[in-house]
């Protein structure tokens, strides 16, 4: 019989979001016509950009065309795609990008797995804690963590946890840590890195040698001009940094896929020999051999996101989900909560009132506010006591359910 990879059955069965589906669903069983508001996943809702389903619907029109149809495409992505993104997201920003360093792919959630192909076994590796749990998971799958322990941490990684006591930016470890994963805005916590503390990110990579993997899904999401958008804001960081970003969350592209991962030229890593090798080269060989790029169609919607249409439109859409992070953070400040986030991302970090434990307070808020949110607990030890709200819903939902728990929290 064929060996499976043991690695899965250290994960810790899929626990957050099938448990919130449990208990929702057992709720409703017995209470069918309660009118649940869900501010749980990070999924957004708002329909594609005109801009690009325009840009979609001419692509589909090539391709019925034989003289503009197009079979495989570059693996790493359209020219003129790379290009748009570099000049627009980075060489905008003062970032030395090329476009050759962008590489197209059909989601960062995916690409932040894949980057460990290119990366060896023995790398001691730092997550935040609380974390968007698939730094943790491919990790897990990989064979690069021990097992997981009562509170659901693996051996074999370092876990920095993020509060308000570090403004939700991880202490610099005092160790040599090879792989970190760094993602800000932050998802659950809502909170963003000043450009000092990434400073201190790359200073301490560079001097260790270490590299940081920059999850920048929600760099849209940014209002305060002080906070970077990219890592390579950052002196230094293209010697010790990839960035993940995705279309996912500025342009709703969840259902319709597109993203891209930067990696320098100047970036290297040790071969077994000590020898310095690209990881550009790599990553190049890697996704030329197992994947063969996102479809044409959704480039050309991905590429109309930069058009003077697609950012006037992926701007309404990020403001109209920051008006919504506005209304929850404000009333629930009004209602006497602690809140943290929501400024600078779509998440707004709720501290549980009275001391209660974040399932706790999960089952309170659905039953007597009917509204589901994400227990700060699922995403790390250190988030417990914590409750993600998510902006991403109607104006309608958001009103309504910020009414409910005002009306039954209020101090
Ligand atoms: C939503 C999200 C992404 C985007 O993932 P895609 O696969 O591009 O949809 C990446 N990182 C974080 C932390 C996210 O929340």
């Amino acid at each position: 019989m064929a060996r499976i990879n043991d690695n899965y059955l250290k994960l810790k069965a899929g626990y957050l979001f099938p448990e919130i589906a449990r208990r929702v669903n057992a709720f409703v069983e017995e209470n069918p016509d309660a009118p649940i508001i869900k501010l749980g996943i990070g999924d957004v809702t708002e329909p594609l950009p005109q801009a690009c389903r325009d840009a979609m619907v001419s692509a589909i029109a090539d391709m019925g065309d034989r003289s503009k149809f197009k079979g495989y495409g570059p693996e790493q992505g359209y020219a003129w795609l790379r290009e748009a993104i570099a000049k627009h997201d980075f060489q905008a920003r003062g970032c030395d990008i090329d476009a050759s360093e962008i590489f197209v792919s059909d989601g960062s959630k995916c690409d932040c797995g894949n980057i460990l192909d290119i990366l060896g076994p023995d790398n001691t590796i730092a997550v935040t804690d609380p974390v968007y749990p698939v730094y943790v998971d491919t990790n897990v799958m990989a064979g690069n963590t021990g097992d997981a322990n009562e509170q659901g941490e693996y051996a074999g990684l370092t876990y920095l946890p993020i509060s308000a006591d570090n403004s939700f930016t991880a202490e610099i470890p005092s160790e040599k840590v090879d792989l970190i994963y760094l993602c800000f805005p932050n998802n659950p916590t809502g909170a963003v890195a000043t450009k000092a503390a990434l400073q201190a990110w790359v200073d301490y990579a560079r001097k260790h040698g270490s590299l940081l993997l920059f999850d920048a899904a929600y760099e849209a999401f940014i209002s305060d001009p002080e906070i970077p958008h990219s890592i390579y804001e950052i002196p230094g960081a293209r010697e010790c940094a990839i960035e993940f970003r995705s279309f996912s969350k500025n342009a709703g592209f969840t259902g319709t896929r597109c993203a891209l991962t930067v990696v320098p030229k100047t970036l290297t890593g040790k071969a077994a020999d000590g020898s310095d090798v690209e990881l550009w080269k790599l990553w190049n060989r890697r996704q030329s051999t197992k994947f063969n790029g996102v479809s044409y169609i959704v480039q050309r919607g991905a590429e109309a996101v930069y058009s003077e249409a697609g950012q006037a439109e992926t701007r309404a859409l990020v403001s109209f989900y920051m008006e919504n992070a506005k209304i929850i953070r404000e009333q629930l400040t009004a209602a006497g909560l602690e809140v943290h986030g929501g400024t600078n991302a779509p998440y707004v970090w709720v501290k549980t009132p009275a001391g209660l434990s974040s399932w706790d307070f999960f089952d309170q808020l659905l039953k007597t506010c009917h509204v589901v949110g994400t227990p700060g607990s699922g995403f790390g030890a250190a988030g417990e006591g914590y409750f993600r709200i998510s902006a991403f819903n109607s104006r309608e939902n958001v009103n309504e359910a910020m009414q409910r728990i005002t009306e039954k929290f209020k101090v």
